[in-house]
């Protein structure tokens, strides 16, 4: 294996070795840019890239991309057929995944709103109203 032939922020020649069927190590490889970005996700904020309604985006390309070719001929319409159930199951996760997602973050704000109101040195008598 050979040293990545990447030159760093710094200036200097990547420490990197690089990846078989490249002069670049993992991490200046285009190649590994995809699967970078998944794991700076993972460990990243909620919310950002990946994000389901993008998911649900890239589904539907590839369900318009199907359909067009089971009508070209290109696909089997038995393939294509079959190829659209797969598809929906992906669809499926990703849309439960939305609403898991959507329940958890509704239950952080709603946590987090009870915090704020618990800190709250509050009249409980007072409802508001500034009684004489
Ligand atoms: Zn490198």
């Amino acid at each position: 294996m050979g040293k990545c032939t990447a030159i760093t922020r710094g200036g200097g020649r990547c420490r990197g070795v690089a990846i078989d069927g490249s002069d670049l190590c993992y991490s200046h490889d285009p190649d590994h840019e995809q699967d970078r970005l998944r794991a700076a996700r993972k460990g990243g904020k909620r919310g950002g890239r990946g994000r389901p309604s993008s998911e649900l985006q890239r589904l539907k390309g590839r369900f318009e991309e199907l359909a067009d070719k089971v009508l070209a001929g290109e696909v089997e319409r038995s393939d294509g057929a079959v190829a659209g159930q797969l598809l929906s199951g992906a669809r499926a996760c990703v849309r439960d995944g939305l609403a898991a997602k959507e329940q958890e973050e509704l239950i952080e704000r709603m946590e987090a709103l009870e915090k704020s109101l618990e800190d709250r040195p509050t009249d409980r008598r007072g409802g508001g109203y500034v009684r004489f």
